[in-house]
C-alpha cells in the first residue's frame, strides 16, 4: 500500500504548492475511518481509496480532488457524516464528497425509465462540479482493475454499466487512456472468449510480423531528423475492444482486419505537425479517405490531431496520429488537462472557466433537463450524444460539417442550409449519385443536388436524425400542405362564382377579407381548400346582394345534370355493393405465433394488410383479434400486457387472398366524384367491400370504403392514386 509520504511525493512532482498538510489530514482521517474494513480481496479498505487517488495523480489533478478520492467512499461506508467532513477540510471538499455519495448506489443498467432517471441525477452531480465526475471514473477505474474480487453475479452488471455509461463519458470528457482501459477492462468481462482470441491472435501476428513497431518507429524517426524536424514517436498495437469494435462494425473476420497498428508523432509546433505529415506521406503509400485533420477543425471534445493511413512495410496499414505535445495532453487527460491546478487559491468555477468544450457538452446536456424532456426523452437524447460519436462530412468547397452518426444527406442539406434542404432532390456521395436516405461515414464528401421546385416529401420527418431537419421539414410539409388547400379552394371558389354567374377575381377576394375573418385571399382559399368555410360564404362576402339560390333549385339543377348533390351534415348514405363482386371470403388467416383453435378475426374498424406490423389482442372466451401496430384501440389493452401476442403474417408469395383495410376520402362534393374513385380503386384492382358517405361541409364530403387488398404496398398504391385524382383532397388509412 502507498505510504503518506509517497502519495505526497507524487502530488508534489507536478505540483510544488500543494497543500502537505491538507494530504496527510485526508490520509490519515480516511485510514482511520475505514479502520479495520476489509476489501473483498483480503486488502485493507483503505487501499481502494488510496488507489483512485494515485490514478488521479496520474492525472496530475487539483488537492481538493485528491482529497475527495481518499474520502470519497467514507460517508456511505464509515460513521463519517458531511458537517465532520466540512468542519475538517472545508466546504468544498465536503459537496464533492457528498456528491460522490450521492451517485454511488445509482444503478444504470436498469429498466429504462429508472435507469434515464438516474443518468440524469448523476449528470446533475457531474454538473455542480465536474470533479465528481473525475474521481467517480477514478472509483470504477480500480474496481474494473479488481473486478475479480467482485461476486461473480455482480461482475456483469458493473461492467456492462462501465461500457454504456462510463467509457462514453470519459471519452466525451476527452480522456482517452481511461476510456480505453475502462472499455477492455468490461470487454474481457462481458465477452471472455472474444477478448481471448483476439488477445492470442494479436500476439501470434506480433510473432509472425517480428518488431514492425520498433522497426517503423525507428525508420520515421529518422527520416524526420534528416528533414530537421524534432519528434518523439511512439507505436504501438491497437486495443483489443477496440480491434472488436472494427470487426463488428465492418462484420469482418480477424484476417480481413488490416490496420492493428497505430503510431503516434508528437512535435513541437502546429507547422511540424503538417510538415511531419508530407515526411510519412512521402515515405509510405497512403490509404485513401483516412485523412482527417482535427486541428484546423477539432472534435467536440476538444480533440486536436492529424490522423492518416498509409501502407507500412510489410503491407500492413498504419494509422498515424500527428499533433503538438499540448495536444497531446488534452487528447490524453480530457477535461483533466483542463481541470489541472491552475491556481491554488481558484475557486472550481474559475478553475473550469477554461474554454473547455467538453465541459460545454456537459453543461448543454443539463440545460436539456430543465427544458421538461421525459426521463425517456432524456435518456434517448443524452445517450444519442454520448453513444453515437460523430461523423465529419465535406461540402465540394472543403466546408466542413459535423453530424451525429446515422446520419443522411438530408441532414446534411439541411445543416448546410434551410434552403438547401428544403429544395434537395437526390445528392452525389464522393462523386457517385446516392439515394438521400444513406447513411453517411466519416470523410464522405457529399454534394446536394438541389431543384426549386421541390418541395420536401413528409416522410423526411422520420428519416432524418438532427433536430434541425425534422423541424425543417415539418415546416415545409405545413407550408406545402396549406399551399395544396389553398390551391384547390382556389379551384373550388372560381367555380362557385362561375356557377352563379359572377366574375372572380383573386383581389374582390382580398378586399372582402375582413368580412370574411381571414388575413388574406390566400387564407380564405385554404379555409375553402379545407372545408371550414363555405364558397356561398366567399360570393356573399364579394356581393353582399347576392342571394344564394334556394334548395328546390339546387335540387332541380342536379336533376337536370348541371348543378351538384348536395350531403347535409349527419347525412350518411350507405352503399352496400351487390354480392359476387367481392373477394371469396377468407377461409384461414395466414398468421404465425398462434397456438390452438381460438377463431382469428381482424380488428373491426380498419383491418390489416401483409406489411402492416401487427399484434394479437386474446379476448378470453372470443378469441384473437389483429390489430396493426399503430391501431389507435391498443391504447386500452396497454394494462393487460398478458394479452398481448407475438404474431407474424405467414403469407405465400403465390397466395392471391385479400385483406380488409378502411380509408377515409374527402373529396370535392360534385357530380362524378363518387365514380372517379370508385374508378381509381378498380383500376388498380381493389374491391370495395363496403361504403358510406358522410357531409362535411357544403363544398366536401367524406366516403369511409372498405377495401380489400393483396397488402400494404397494394393499399399504398391506391392511396397514392387517388392522391393523384383531381376531386379528391385527402386520403387516410383507418387504423382500428
Ligand atoms: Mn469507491
Amino acid at each position: 500500500m502507498m505510504r503518506q509520504y509517497e502519495l505526497v511525493e507524487r502530488v508534489r512532482r507536478y505540483n510544488p504548492n500543494t497543500d502537505e498538510a491538507l494530504l496527510d489530514r485526508a490520509y490519515v482521517y480516511a485510514m482511520r475511518a475505514h479502520g479495520s474494513q476489509l476489501r473483498a480481496s483480503g486488502d485493507p479498505y483503505f487501499s481502494h481509496p488510496l488507489e483512485v487517488a494515485a490514478i488521479l495523480t496520474d492525472l496530475k489533478l487539483d488537492d481538493a480532488t485528491i482529497v475527495s478520492a481518499l474520502l470519497h467512499d467514507t460517508i456511505e461506508d464509515t460513521s463519517a457524516t458531511k458537517a465532520e467532513i466540512e468542519r475538517l477540510f472545508g466546504h468544498q471538499i465536503a459537496t464533492l464528497v457528498e456528491g460522490l455519495t450521492k451517485i454511488k448506489k445509482l444503478d444504470l443498467v436498469s429498466k429504462q425509465a429508472k435507469q434515464a432517471e438516474n443518468l440524469r441525477k448523476l449528470l446533475l452531480a457531474i454538473a455542480d462540479d465536474v470533479r465528481v465526475l473525475l474521481v467517480k471514473l477514478a472509483d470504477r477505474l480500480h474496481n474494473m482493475r479488481t473486478l475479480k474480487w467482485v461476486p461473480p453475479e455482480k461482475r456483469d452488471r458493473v461492467a456492462q454499466e462501465t461500457l454504456d455509461i462510463y467509457a462514453p463519458l470519459a471519452a466525451r470528457m476527452g480522456m482517452q487512456d481511461m476510456r480505453e482501459e475502462l472499455e477492455d477492462l468490461a470487454f474481457r468481462q462481458l465477452s471472455p472468449e472474444a477478448y481471448e482470441s483476439i488477445t492470442t491472435r494479436v500476439s501470434e501476428l506480433r510473432q509472425f510480423n517480428g518488431p514492425v513497431v520498433q522497426e517503423i518507429e525507428r525508420e520515421l524517426k529518422d527520416e524526420l531528423a534528416r528533414r530537421g524536424i524534432v519528434a518523439e514517436v511512439k507505436g504501438r498495437e491497437k486495443r483489443p475492444f477496440s480491434i472488436w469494435g472494427k470487426m463488428e462494425r465492418k462484420a469482418i473476420g480477424f484476417e480481413q482486419l488490416s490496420d492493428l497498428y497505430g503510431f503516434r508523432v508528437l512535435v513541437s509546433s502546429v507547422e511540424d505537425c503538417y510538415r511531419a505529415l508530407g515526411v510519412v506521406h512521402t515515405k509510405w503509400a497512403i490509404v485513401p479517405g483516412r485523412f482527417k485533420d482535427y486541428i484546423s477543425t477539432p472534435k467536440p471534445n476538444d480533440y486536436r490531431s492529424l490522423h492518416t493511413t498509409v501502407v507500412g512495410p510489410r503491407r500492413q496499414r498504419v494509422e498515424m496520429q500527428i499533433r503538438t505535445k499540448d495536444m497531446e495532453e488534452i487528447a490524453e487527460y480530457g477535461i483533466a488537462a483542463h481541470a489541472l491546478y491552475k491556481d491554488a487559491s481558484g475557486a472550481p468555477g474559475e478553475m473550469l472557466s477554461h474554454e473547455s468544450r467538453a465541459y460545454a457538452w456537459l453543461r448543454k446536456t443539463i440545460e436539456n433537463l430543465s427544458q421538461g424532456l421525459s426521463p425517456e426523452e432524456f435518456l434517448e437524447h443524452t445517450k444519442l450524444e454520448l453513444f453515437h460519436d460523430q461523423v465529419f462530412c465535406f461540402t465540394p468547397k472543403g466546408r466542413l460539417i459535423a453530424l451525429p452518426r446515422k446520419a443522411t444527406p438530408i441532414d446534411f442539406a439541411y445543416a448546410v442550409h434551410t434552403d438547401v434542404g428544403n429544395t434537395a432532390v437526390g445528392c452525389k456521395i464522393n462523386g457517385t449519385i446516392a439515394p438521400l436516405v444513406s447513411e453517411l461515414k466519416n470523410g464522405d464528401e457529399v454534394e446536394i443536388i438541389t431543384s426549386k421546385a421541390q418541395t420536401p416529401p413528409g416522410a423526411w420527418e422520420t428519416i432524418a436524425v438532427t433536430g434541425k431537419a425534422r423541424a425543417a421539414v415539418r415546416r415545409a410539409t405545413r407550408a406545402a400542405v396549406r399551399a395544396q388547400y389553398a390551391g384547390l379552394g382556389r379551384k373550388i371558389t372560381e367555380r362557385a362564382f362561375t356557377r352563379v354567374g359572377k366574375p372572380f377575381t383573386e383581389d374582390a377576394v382580398a378586399k372582402a377579407t375582413p368580412r370574411l375573418a381571414r388575413a388574406s385571399a390566400e387564407d380564405v382559399f385554404a379555409a375553402i381548400g379545407r372545408g371550414e368555410i363555405k364558397t356561398d360564404d366567399v360570393i356573399r362576402a364579394v356581393y353582399p346582394d347576392w342571394v344564394p339560390p334556394r334548395p328546390e333549385e339546387r335540387a332541380e339543377r342536379a336533376a337536370s345534370g348541371e348543378g351538384w348533390f348536395e350531403l347535409k351534415r349527419g347525412h350518411n348514405l350507405k352503399f352496400k355493393i351487390p354480392e359476387g363482386t367481392t373477394s371469396e371470403r377468407l377461409d384461414a388467416i395466414p398468421i404465425r405465433g398462434i397456438n390452438g383453435d381460438l377463431p382469428v378475426r381482424f380488428a373491426p374498424d380498419g383491418g390489416a394488410v401483409p406489411g402492416d406490423r401487427i399484434v394479437g389482442i386474446l379476448t378470453p372466451g372470443e378469441g384473437i383479434t389483429i390489430y396493426p401496430i399503430q391501431s389507435a384501440s391498443l391504447q386500452g389493452f396497454e394494462d393487460a400486457p398478458e394479452r398481448w401476442l407475438d404474431v407474424r403474417w405467414d403469407v405465400d408469395e403465390l397466395s392471391d387472398g385479400r385483406f380488409p383495410a378502411r380509408i377515409i376520402v374527402t373529396a370535392r362534393n360534385e357530380p362524378g366524384s363518387l365514380a372517379q374513385i370508385a374508378g381509381a380503386i378498380g383500376d388498380r384492382g381493389g374491391n370495395i367491400d363496403g361504403l358510406q358517405m358522410h357531409a362535411r361541409s357544403a363544398d366536401f364530403h367524406e366516403m369511409v370504403i372498405d377495401v380489400e387488398v393483396f397488402d400494404l404496398r397494394h393499399l399504398n398504391a391506391i392511396i397514392a392514386d387517388l392522391k393523384a385524382r383531381e376531386v379528391v383532397s385527402q386520403v387516410e388509412r383507418v387504423n382500428g
